[in-house]
């Protein structure tokens, strides 16, 4: 298993060096360079040259970063992707942004953290997805879909190669169809799905051997040829391992060829052909030192010792175990340490320790729980995060669902003060309107008061009008001891004037008695006609004497009325009853005085006036 997880970061970057766009031509140029020497290309970059710009001394470091996870030296990867990140801001250049943090992101799988890298992993794809960036894309889902694989997840990275192979057909990318294809092979071999593999992995191997991609062959044909060693076709598959092993050798591919002989090895000690299988496993062992990779050098060193058990030389495999013991330092080897307390106890049950044996049992049982509660917490910090990110989308969704009540709230605010404000508009109008109304209406009144006021014919004040002004005048004038003289008129033989010249022409004389009246006193002396040829005048602050005077004026010129209208034939006079405002407070009263005084006007002939005095006897 830890074989093939190592497998996988090998094949990946043959396939990665190629994924890139937008990269400055010598960029590009030293990530192909990384493939072949690594290292060579390590000395030519490294330390990055400060004066140029900040896209490629950012590139050198991805380069750089690309190179040590081929030479399998994470925690150098890592820092070389984190130093090329420290020199960006995700806004100025996101493509490159996201490159590096691939980079990050493989550097930490290799690291056994690839958990930490999944958010950047999910945010480069993100991104890649929505700038239409196929190339970034297919590289995304490409370490995407090796973080679920070691991560066990070989759904979700089947979905990732399957979404990278459609991508890959679709548009001429740096990863093929056939890259993907190797990838999806990688997974059905990872679930012990030999049969599924294969039909992948010969159409990767197709397409290299076309392309003389051959470190990409040398690893297709080593997987092709486990697949077939799985589904027990030894002959093909030692033939296909010992290509890859040969291929290797020849483009220097020191790991490819160390992991082909371990396989083949493995086949020959099955077959019992321990000599040979022996001789292999010294090279892998030589090769895999050379590495510095200590993960499979224990693993060769298992299988030596375990010839030696089988050929009896129990010494030798036990030396060979130490040796392994020495490597297997750390919690990282822990399932390792299983394999090795496992092989050493079948030592010492061979040389018949059995207590030592046993001893190793339990020890090898402890490892094997530790190991699985390491597992099962990582399946519960797997969980923990799957919770989490399920909480985080949750309140995500309620703070948006906020956001959108917020808005809502401020929309409706935002209408109801657009209603408020065509209300208060609608209501000043109306305001407006029912003042307006209420001007006209008192325009009408006064109009109203003043028809009602006035006497239709002659238009001098009608009878309850000229009682009720008379009223409060003789009130003024007794609260203030002021004079005030009220004169009852009365035209003479109107009758006649009527039967004689008609009832239209007793009108016009009406009109034209009133016009001259209004024309002859003050416009603070009250006139009205009280009857059909009957006039009340009050004369206010005046005295009955100069009343008397002012009558007489009077009467003198209202002979002149008929000639005035037209109707000279006529004659006219009046007769007038004039009393004191001091006789009494009470108009009905004075005015039943004054209708004395006219009385006796009218008995004394007419054309005079009379002023009512306790005896009525003086005449003008
Ligand atoms: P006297 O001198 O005694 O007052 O005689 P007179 O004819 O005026 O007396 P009387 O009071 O009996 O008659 C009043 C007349 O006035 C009767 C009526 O025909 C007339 N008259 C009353 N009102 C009107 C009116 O509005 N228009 C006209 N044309 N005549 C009216
Ligand atoms: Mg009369
Ligand atoms: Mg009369």
């Amino acid at each position: 298993m830890f074989s093939l997880i190592l497998l996988l970061s090998a094949y990946s970057e043959s396939v990665f060096a190629r994924a890139l766009t937008d990269w400055p031509e010598p960029i590009l140029k030293s990530l192909k360079g990384v493939r072949d020497n690594p290292r060579q290309v390590l000395d030519q970059i490294l330390p990055p040259n400060n004066t140029k710009t900040a896209i490629d001394e950012a590139g050198q470091h991805f380069v750089a970063s690309r190179a040590y996870s081929s030479l399998i030296l994470h925690n150098k990867a890592l820092e070389q992707a984190e130093q090329g990140l420290a020199l960006l801001e995700h806004d100025q250049q996101p493509w490159l942004f996201h490159y590096l943090q691939l980079a990050q992101a493989e550097a930490l799988k290799g690291l056994g953290r690839a958990r930490e890298a999944e958010l950047q992993v999910a945010q480069a794809i993100r991104w890649a997805r929505h700038n239409d960036s196929a190339e970034l894309l297919a590289y995304a889902l490409s370490v995407a879909g090796y973080m679920n694989l070691t991560l066990s997840e070989t759904d979700k990275a089947l979905g990732r190669f399957q979404e990278g192979y459609r991508l890959a057909q679709d548009n001429a990318l740096r990863l093929s169809p056939a890259d993907f294809s190797g990838m999806i092979a990688l997974v059905y071999e990872y679930r012990d799905e030999p049969a599924l593999a294969i039909p992948y992995f010969e159409e990767a191997q197709a397409y290299y051997e076309k392309h003389q991609r051959r470190l990409e062959l040398a690893n297709t044909m080593f997987g092709l040829g486990r697949s077939y060693l799985k589904l027990n076709k030894q002959q093909v598959g030692l033939e296909l391992l010992v290509k890859s092993a040969r291929l290797a050798v020849n483009i220097k591919d020191i790991q490819g060829a160390a992991y082909s002989y371990q396989q083949i090895s493995e086949v020959l000690i099955e077959r019992g052909n321990l000599d040979e299988a022996g001789s292999y496993l010294v090279d892998a062992l030589r090769l895999f030192e050379e590495a510095k990779n200590p993960y499979q050098q224990i693993g060769v060193l298992l299988a030596q010792a375990r010839i030696g058990l089988i050929e009896g030389a129990a010494p030798l495999a036990l030396e060979r175990i130490e040796a392994a013991q020495l490597l297997a330092d750390g919690d990282a080897f822990l399932p390792h340490k299983v394999q090795i307390s496992k092989l050493k106890a079948e030592v010492f049950a061979a040389l018949g320790e059995y207590r030592e044996a046993y001893q190793l049992i339990l020890t090898m049982l402890a490892d094997e729980r530790r190991l699985q509660q390491e597992q099962n917490s990582q399946r519960l910090i797997k969980l923990k995060t799957a919770f989490e990110t399920e909480q985080q989308r949750s309140q995500n969704a309620l703070l948006q669902e906020q956001n959108l009540r917020q808005k809502a709230e401020l929309e409706s605010e935002r209408k109801q003060r657009g209603y408020t404000a065509i209300v208060v508009t609608l209501l000043a109008v109306i305001c407006l309107l029912l003042m307006w109304q209420h001007q006209i209406s008192k325009r009408h009144q006064r109009k109203y008061e003043t028809l009602a006021n006035k006497d239709g014919l002659t238009g001098l004040l009608t009878r309850r009008k000229t009682l009720e002004d008379v009223g409060q005048q003789l009130n003024l004038a007794h609260r203030h001891n002021e004079y005030m003289t009220l004169a009852l008129l009365d035209l003479d033989h109107f009758k006649h004037i009527n039967d004689t010249w008609g009832h239209q022409a007793g009108d016009d004389i009406l009109r034209g008695f009133s016009a001259l009246a209004n024309k002859s006193f003050r416009g603070t002396d009250i006139l009205g006609r009280i009857g059909g040829e009957e006039f009340l005048f009050a004369f206010p602050h005046t005295s009955i004497d100069d009343a008397v005077k002012l009558l007489n004026r009077f009467r003198e010129i209202v002979k002149d009325v008929p000639a005035r209208i037209g109707r000279e034939d006529i004659t006219l006079s009046v007769s007038i009853g004039l009393v004191s405002g001091d006789e009494s407070e009470d108009t009905a009263q004075l005015m039943n005085l004054a209708d004395e005084a006219l009385y006796v006007a009218k008995a004394a002939g007419r054309d005079c006036i009379r002023v009512y005095q306790q005896a009525v006897a003086r005449t003008s």
